[in-house]
């Protein structure tokens, strides 16, 4: 039998009282319809069930358990709620609960130490992120920011230990070079802190924050060009002061202004997935797109879900280091049934979990970043 909705309210506020959490967050959860939208939207459903943790920490006052940790914060249940609950703000909130309290899983915890020690998730000594910019195969080389810059480019933790990342990063810096931005790296470049502040570690985030701050100001940055849609997000939503470019925004202006051309037709059907980072928190849709449509012979080809409805890799939160659930596969398959030829990305995370997901369903489909793209519009096959 139905409840009579008053009697529903009453039990439900004096469940708030008896738990004792009448603050901000319940206040917004009880808003609550149990549509299951969001739940439906979530790329991590296999591991939890998003409106029936609403409804226990709700009803019955029951802390967000572990399982919130497979959340990849791609922001598709917030994105989707009819009732605009920020529930990717609550998770986040929930996870600095618990770190806090010291109840951050083994692996988790891993990342935090890995990034307190090294300035990147995967424990790689900085002096060997060094080397490996000393011997980047890029013909004009890359300058220092010590030069004096316009833009500072931050490559991002992910491309720079990460063997197929760093190839997109030698097309790149090929791209600024064939431009002529003025452009700056730095050897010492740390994190931007942005799956830190995802992942609920505050006090890492404003170290991290107060680190690139610093160093910034030193070096008189205002502009930053980031390689990975994560760091995008951290400096612009994070950070103050900043104008924050991604590659593709050089490209897309370069373009408007004659100052890169495409001299070579690249001859392949496209499908590209929107990156949680730049889509739906940035609402970066179409200058990937545009700069596509720009190449000689690329035919684009959609999938059934893209822009504020795309389907997270899997990647996001330190869940690439995790082994939850494996929606890069599903995503794949969508990308598969396009036929297209090639997956485009523009994230390095997506890149990784989707090429997992490619070769996993034995598919010839290849998985490229958009710059590669664009690298062989410009300079051929080289
Ligand atoms: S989408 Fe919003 S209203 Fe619907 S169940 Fe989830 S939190 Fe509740
Ligand atoms: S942010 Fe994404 S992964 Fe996290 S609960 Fe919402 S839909 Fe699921």
């Amino acid at each position: 039998m139905t409840k009579p909705i008053t009697g529903a309210v009453t039990e439900m506020m004096e469940t708030m009282e008896r738990v004792g959490t009448m603050n901000a967050v319940v206040k917004t959860l009880t808003a609550c319809l149990q549509c299951g939208t969001c739940s439906a939207s979530c790329v991590s459903k296999s591991s939890f069930n998003l409106r029936k943790i609403v409804m226990d920490f709700v009803l019955d006052g029951k802390d967000f358990d572990s399982s919130i940790w497979d959340c990849t914060t791609c922001f598709a249940c917030q994105t989707r709620c009819p009732r605009e609950i920020p529930l990717t703000d609550v998770i986040v909130d929930s996870r600095r609960k618990l770190v806090e309290s010291g109840r951050t899983p083994p692996e988790v915890r891993d990342i935090f130490i890995s990034i307190q020690k090294f300035r990147n998730p995967f424990g790689v000594p900085s002096q060997e992120r060094k080397s490996w910019l000393r011997k980047l195969k890029v013909e004009k080389g890359i300058p220092d920011i010590s030069d004096g810059v316009e833009y500072f480019w931050f490559i991002g933790c992910f491309n720079s230990v990460d063997p197929r990342s760093r190839m997109v990063v030698e097309k790149v810096a090929d791209i600024f070079n064939e431009i002529g931005i003025n452009y700056g790296i730095s050897e010492s470049e740390g994190c931007c802190g942005n799956d830190v502040y995802a992942m609920g570690e505050e006090g890492l985030f404003e170290l991290l924050k107060e680190e690139n701050t610093k160093f910034l100001r030193e070096n008189g940055i205002r502009k930053i060009i980031t390689t990975s849609p994560h760091c995008y997000n951290a400096f612009k939503n994070y950070y103050s002061s900043l104008q924050v470019y991604t590659p593709v925004d050089i490209v897309h202006s370069a373009i408007l202004d004659e100052e890169l051309k495409f001299k070579y037709d690249v001859t392949y059907s496209v499908t590209y997935h929107d990156p949680c980072f730049l889509g739906r928190y940035n609402g970066v849709y179409e200058k990937p797109r545009e700069v596509l449509k720009a190449i000689y012979n690329i035919e684009i080809i959609e999938m059934q879900r893209t822009r504020e409805n795309s389907f997270c890799c899997g990647g996001g939160s330190g869940n690439f280091m995790r082994t939850g659930s494996k929606p890069n596969v599903q995503r794949a398959k969508e990308a598969i049934r396009t036929s297209a030829e090639i997956l485009a990305v523009s994230c390095p995370l997506c890149m990784n979990m989707l090429n997992d997901g490619v070769k996993s369903l034995n598919s010839e489909m290849k998985v490229m970043d958009v710059m590669e793209l664009i690298h062989k519009a410009v300079f051929g096959e080289k």
